[in-house]
Formats: C-alpha cells, sequence, structure tokens
C-alpha cells in the first residue's frame, strides 16, 4: 500500500489511488490539449465523449435495458429527495416512504412538501441490542401511492435490506451508499438514484437512472434542471453540467470494469465487511446491533462498551493512518465506510488495529 492513509470517510469518500493520478495529470492538461478538465467547455467533442463513455460505461456495469435513461445531474441525492416528487407526482397524491433510517427520514420530511400525504410504510425496530427491518411483506402500503420510496443502505445507521415490496406503484431507490457495490435488478425498480460522492466519484453530482415512462409527467414547477424529460432531452446539459464530476466518476466506472465489474466487486465488499463484523462479533469492547440480515457491507457502525477509550481510539487509529473512522454527528459512536475504493488491506490493517487496542487495554 501507498503512502495514503486509509480513509474511512462516508462521503465525500475514497477513491481509487490510479484514478487520482489520471485526474491530477488531467488537471493540468487533459489528453495532450494543454487544457485543464477544469477549464474544458462542456460542447466540445472531448466532453461528449467523456459524458457519453461514462454513461455507457454505467449502462454496461449494471446491464441497464434501453429503457432506462441515465441522467447525470446537479444537486446530489439531496436535490433528487425534492426532484421524485416533482416528477412523479401531483400536489393530490399520497407517496409513501420506508422510513429505515436517518437519510430516509429525511427524503420523507422533503417529499411532504410536495404531495399531499407522506406515508411512513414501515420503520425500524430498534432496542440496544437488536436493530432490524421489517420484511417487505409486512410494510403498510397505501392501495393508490403515486410512488414508494426506499433507501436500501442507510449510509448513518449502518442498516441495510435486500427485499422489495410487491407493488404496483414504481419503486424509486436512494441508492447513494450501494449504488455499483453490488448486483442491482433495475427492471424492479422505477427509479434508482445516487449521490456520486459515496461510491462513484466527487461530491455535488447525482446519477439518476430513470425508466423512461416515469419522466414524462413533470408539474409545472419542477425545475429545468430537475426536469427528467428536459434533461434527457439534451444529454444532461440544461445547466452546465460538472465537467470535472463526470470526468472523475468516468474514471471510476472504467476503474471498476478493470476490477472485473459489479459482480467480481461485491464479493471483495463481502469480505471486506466480513471480517469487520468478525472482528466486532468477537470483542468485548466493540459493539453492532444490526440484526445479520439487516447489517450494511458499506457503512459499518459500532459503539464502545467502554466509551471513556473512545476518544484514545480515534487518536492512536489516525497515528496509524486509519482516519476518519469517527461515526455521524447525529448517532456517535464509530464508523468504517468500506465502499468500492478501499483495499481489502484498508479493513486488514484496521481490523489488526482495533485488535491491538483491545488487548492493550484489556
Ligand atoms: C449521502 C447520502 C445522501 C445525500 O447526498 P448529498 O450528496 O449530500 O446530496 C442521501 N441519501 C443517502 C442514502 C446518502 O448516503
Amino acid at each position: 500500500m501507498s503512502e495514503r492513509p486509509a480513509n474511512f470517510n462516508a462521503g465525500p469518500a475514497t477513491l481509487p489511488e490510479e484514478v487520482l493520478e489520471e485526474a491530477a495529470a488531467a488537471m493540468l492538461d487533459y489528453g495532450g490539449t494543454g487544457i485543464s478538465i477544469a477549464e474544458l467547455g462542456h460542447r466540445t467533442d472531448a466532453f461528449e465523449t467523456i459524458i457519453g463513455e461514462a454513461g455507457a460505461d454505467l449502462r454496461s456495469l449494471l446491464d441497464l435495458p434501453p429503457e432506462y435513461m441515465v441522467l447525470f445531474l446537479p444537486g446530489g441525492a439531496r436535490g433528487q429527495f425534492a426532484a421524485v416528487p416533482i416528477n412523479l407526482a401531483r400536489k393530490t397524491d399520497i407517496a409513501d416512504y420506508a422510513v429505515t433510517g436517518s437519510w430516509s427520514k429525511q427524503a420523507a420530511a422533503q417529499g411532504r412538501r410536495y404531495v399531499h400525504r407522506v406515508k411512513h410504510a414501515v420503520t425500524p425496530v430498534s432496542t440496544d441490542t437488536d436493530i432490524y427491518v421489517p420484511p417487505a411483506s409486512e410494510w403498510k402500503l397505501s392501495d393508490n401511492a403515486a410512488y414508494v420510496h426506499i433507501t436500501p443502505n442507510e449510509t448513518i445507521d449502518g442498516v441495510a435490506f435486500d427485499d422489495l415490496p410487491d407493488t404496483d406503484a414504481p419503486i424509486v431507490s436512494d441508492e447513494s451508499s450501494r449504488l455499483l457495490s453490488q448486483p442491482l435488478d433495475i427492471t424492479r425498480l422505477g427509479i434508482a438514484y445516487a449521490s456520486a460522492q459515496k461510491n462513484v466519484g466527487p461530491a455535488g453530482l447525482a446519477i439518476v437512472i430513470v425508466h423512461e415512462d416515469l419522466a414524462q409527467k413533470p408539474r409545472k414547477i419542477t425545475p429545468d434542471v430537475w426536469n427528467y424529460n428536459t434533461q434527457a432531452k439534451q444529454d444532461s446539459m440544461v445547466n452546465t453540467p460538472p465537467v470535472v464530476s463526470i470526468y472523475i466518476a468516468g474514471l471510476v466506472l472504467k476503474w471498476l470494469i478493470k476490477q472485473g465489474g459489479v459482480e467480481a466487486i461485491a464479493e471483495v465488499n463481502k469480505s471486506k465487511a466480513t471480517m469487520l463484523y468478525n472482528a466486532i462479533d468477537e470483542s468485548t469492547l466493540y459493539v453492532n446491533s444490526v440484526r445479520a440480515r439487516n447489517r450494511s457491507r458499506m457503512n459499518v457502525p459500532f459503539n464502545f462498551t467502554r466509551p471513556e477509550l473512545e476518544a484514545a481510539f480515534y487518536e492512536q487509529a489516525a497515528h496509524e493512518r486509519l482516519v476518519n473512522l469517527e461515526g455521524h454527528r447525529s448517532v456517535g459512536g464509530a464508523r468504517a465506510s468500506l465502499y468500492n475504493a478501499m483495499p481489502m488491506l484498508g479493513v486488514t490493517r484496521l481490523v489488526e488495529f482495533m485488535k491491538a487496542f483491545e488487548a492493550a487495554h484489556s
């Protein structure tokens, strides 16, 4: 491993080193043009190639059928919290939300501004020692929801689920911290959107995969930059797109293809997560109370049975170049994010450090 620290931040998150090296060179001279990637015009052939290849690579990585459109939109996933209702629902509609953690709670609150009623179809069961999401077959869905919104990987809470409700309403999935970490069956979904900053690239960019039928009914108030139909017709260039972010996301997609694609990286991700959860479960200092079925492979939060050791843990971890292990400010505790670009060696080093730290304090 290089001199770079292992960065466990939840987002903006670690990126592959070879991607950063290529982007660094392009910052001064993109492809021998003498022009920086930050200076490249979006109406150039060069950028059309960049955005075209990024879209095509995403399609091939996720095996997307032609009736799904790929959009690169401004405003991250939070922008989509508003874009979804104003593209899919009328003011008089009901929208169902699976409120399974911190991010879906915010998505539901934002959605509430634009529809008549938001129904919380499910909430997690949570005690000090047991956290889980009831199976989708038990969710309480409305008969006539405009859509059902899910967040299958809750980045802050480390809660994940794979099952989908049986419904005729389109399912909209906030895939921010899961996209490209495991295979995705898009045909079960109407929309999958993701903030790029977790698994794909720099912050500020949203990747939106939307079924063409759903893009047809925006409201009058829908801003052009978040109007799926308008953006699709103009190749995501209604606004000047974030050229540098799309360029770097494109490099990450090519890197992922080189790693063997989504199936291959999913196996690595499984191994990384298993290694860390085993270390937590075998220890008496670290605890994670999420049921096995609902444990996130991307974001692994853990608490300390002796909270007085927590500050020393972060300090000594940083000394070992294991950084950004502090959990989200809203929930406390520690959290290690294990996105695609976190190498196995980073997780091995973390587990070794955790064991040594516990031994030294027992
Ligand atoms: C990070 C995250 C968001 C917000 O992303 P922004 O880039 O800040 O808009 C929304 N949902 C989930 C699940 C996330 O992980």
